[in-house]
């Protein structure tokens, strides 16, 4: 049952070969054997989740079942669900309760889909590697001495150690795709706009993004299907026609133009993820594909860019955190500016404050000019260049992350080593357009390796399209991690 696509638990559930209920004390069982290790989730509600369960057993007997009632799914810790505790890693939300569903809970709850707890991820989703969760580190199920990735490495790692059926995440500069790589599973960051934000906690506002962690393409288009929609409670939502993700699956590939961007093979790029990524291109074109080699000048911009934006988006996004609305609050404090002063010092952690200091300073006066405004117009070339580029190509390919997973503590004291993690990721988040990160081999020290495929805008049926058809003709989703 734990290999199971949604679409086998699915008709499992159906046909009544396991119960709901069943498959969520499995999972809950699971969680209690491995999650000590893989400190992959924040919080686990045995009876929330079970009382769920049962619900969707009524509803499965009732007649009345959609594709995803009766899935236990893991939720990162950035999405607030009603009387669950929501953290978003972070000793400001420590004991936090939220009082309502984010748009993404109630339609998996609408799904009729079981919540099986939420999981770690890296403070106010900042990181690469989840090692800034007030919760401490997550590890990879794959050598539990390395990172997940992050920010959604609790997903990730959920998903890959088989402590759910699949998981939820969110992406701002990479942290789907990233930590999917690391951990060998398949994600999907969507087209800004396609899920709503509402109840998710906001980093940096016009670049965040949730979607689907799975171990396969054809389980995150099931779930996108679910996650997507209008929301009117988020003025960045999309009005369009819902779509079935499905559609195109069984598509043959032959004609299939992939581009292949001449600066993701470039200097940085670990030697064995190049090699896996040139394997997976010539499975491609065995499968009928062609292969253009194509330009993203500004690549180079994309990192410097991004952490001028996002840093001044999250320091107004997180001036809520003042001890008086939410979260934690100093124990002792002389006036109102020095509770507000030590609330902040003691609930954030130092990557958070980093960002809020190097945000704060880009959109102060004198600093604006020179580096907030300058950021948004190269921010525009960026997404010039994949409008260019994909007059040449339906699909643009290449590595998801330089490296596989590293060791934990490896990067710690250097930052910029850190955000370079995201070299490939970030332009996509720019740019507003979807990516995805499968499972496409091994690297030397015999950690997954990721492939991502940038689609262009709205285009999530041909992505998915692309990595189900590789994922027909190649295994590496399906492995699992030694002992689980
Ligand atoms: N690693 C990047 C950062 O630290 C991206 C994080 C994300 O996508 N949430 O900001």
């Amino acid at each position: 049952m734990i290999n199971a696509t949604l679409k086998h638990l699915s008709s499992a559930l159906a046909a009544k070969h396991i119960s709901s209920v069943e498959l969520t004390q499995l999972y809950l069982d699971r969680i209690a054997t491995h999650n000590p290790v893989f400190n992959a989730y924040t919080t686990v509600d045995a009876k929330i989740s079970l009382a769920q369960a049962q619900a969707a057993d009524a509803r499965i007997a009732a007649g009345l079942a959609g594709p995803l009632t009766g899935i236990p799914f893991a939720q990162k810790d950035i999405f607030c669900a009603k009387g669950w505790r929501t953290t978003c890693g972070s000793k400001m939300l420590g004991d936090f309760i939220a009082p309502y569903d984010a748009h993404v809970i109630s339609q998996f709850d609408r799904a009729g889909a079981v919540n099986l707890g939420k999981t770690n991820m890296d403070e106010f989703a900042m990181g690469s590697s989840n090692e800034t969760s007030y919760f401490g580190d997550v590890r990879n199920p794959w050598d539990p001495q390395r990172v997940p990735g992050g920010s959604s490495g609790g997903s990730a790692s959920a998903v890959a150690a088989r402590l759910c059926a699949a998981a939820t995440g969110t992406d701002t500069g990479g942290s789907i795709r990233q930590p999917a790589a690391l951990c060998g599973i398949s994600g999907i960051k969507p087209t800004y706009g396609t899920v709503s934000r509402y109840g998710m906690i906001a980093f940096a506002s016009s670049l965040d993004q949730a979607g689907p962690m799975a171990r396969s393409a054809e389980d995150c288009a099931l779930m996108l299907n679910v996650m997507t929609g209008f929301d009117e409670r988020d003025s960045t939502s999309l009005q369009r026609d819902q779509e079935d993700y499905s559609r195109d699956l069984n598509r043959p590939l032959s004609g299939l133009r992939i581009g292949l961007p001449r600066e993701f093979f470039a200097e940085g790029l670990s030697a064995d993820v190049g090699s896996r990524i040139a394997e997976a291109i010539a499975e491609y074109r065995k499968l009928g594909a062609t292969v253009v080699e194509i330009s993203l000048p500004n690549t180079r911009l994309a990192v410097p860019v991004y952490y001028v934006l996002a840093p001044a988006e999250a320091s107004s996004n997180l001036s809520r955190f003042d001890g008086v609305r939410y979260g934690y609050r100093a124990p002792e404090y002389t006036d109102l500016a020095d509770m507000y002063e030590k609330s902040r010092a003691q609930g954030f952690g130092e990557e958070v404050k980093r960002r809020i200091m190097i945000g704060t300073y880009v959109l102060s006066h004198g600093y604006y000019d020179a580096y907030y405004l300058q950021a948004q117009k190269i921010r525009r070339l960026i997404a010039q260049d994949f409008t260019d580029a994909f007059k040449q190509c339906d699909v643009i390919m290449g590595p998801t992350a330089p490296s596989t997973a590293f060791k934990l503590g490896e990067k710690g004291d250097d930052p910029v080593q850190m955000y370079l993690s995201d070299i490939y990721t970030i332009a996509v988040n720019l740019a507003g357009l979807p990516g995805m990160s499968i499972p496409c081999g091994f690297g030397d020290n015999a950690m997954p390796v990721g492939l991502q495929i940038i689609g262009n805008y709205f285009d999530e049926a041909r992505m998915l399209n692309a990595a189900h058809q590789y994922q027909l003709n190649t295994d590496w989703h399906t492995r699992c991690p030694q002992g689980l």
